[in-house]
């Protein structure tokens, strides 16, 4: 499907494809829940690199958060996550390591996106101690990361678009 999206103040807008609409992967690591989600987790949804077209490129801005690795050094990320630098809605993500995918945040989509029928709940280690997860009966919960991905959720449970 085609995913519509802007940022608020409507400066950003932007279109790309989506075989992986559902927003079903609630984030709650420490980027996710500061840069893109007040309720305790982000968003982010799969679509097609490139597929997308942007109107008001001029106005975004790119944000690499800085991870502690294994040594306990700070490095940054190579994911970059788009913002838009007036509103500061978080727009996307996109990493070199995977450039022919893009990561939309659910946040920023105007198209009515598909009501996931059960939902993963990832980075639980990070949650905020305030938030209380609302896990449904069907939820998977992880500490970290899962190693299913987004497209292969979508795929396993045949609700590719
Ligand atoms: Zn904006
Ligand atoms: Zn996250």
């Amino acid at each position: 499907m085609i995913l519509e999206g802007s940022c608020h103040c409507q400066r950003v807008r932007f279109r790309l494809e989506s075989a992986h609409p559902y927003p079903f992967n609630l984030c709650y690591c420490s980027i996710c829940r500061k840069t893109a989600g007040s309720g305790g987790y982000g968003i982010n949804l799969g679509g097609v690199a490139e597929s997308l077209s942007v109107s008001g490129e001029e106005h975004i801005r790119v944000y690499r958060a800085g991870i502690v690795d294994a040594s306990g050094a700070v490095v940054e990320s190579p994911a970059e996550r788009r913002f838009c630098q007036h509103c500061g809605s978080a727009l996307w993500v996109w990493d070199p390591r995977w450039p022919e995918l893009i990561h939309p945040s659910a946040s920023a989509i105007d198209t009515p996106l598909p009501t996931p029928p059960e939902r993963v709940h990832l980075m639980l280690d990070s949650k905020a101690a305030w938030v209380t997860a609302a896990i449904g009966p069907q939820d998977q919960q992880y500490a970290e990361y899962p190693e299913e991905s987004i497209a292969d959720w979508h795929q396993r449970r045949g609700l590719e678009r």
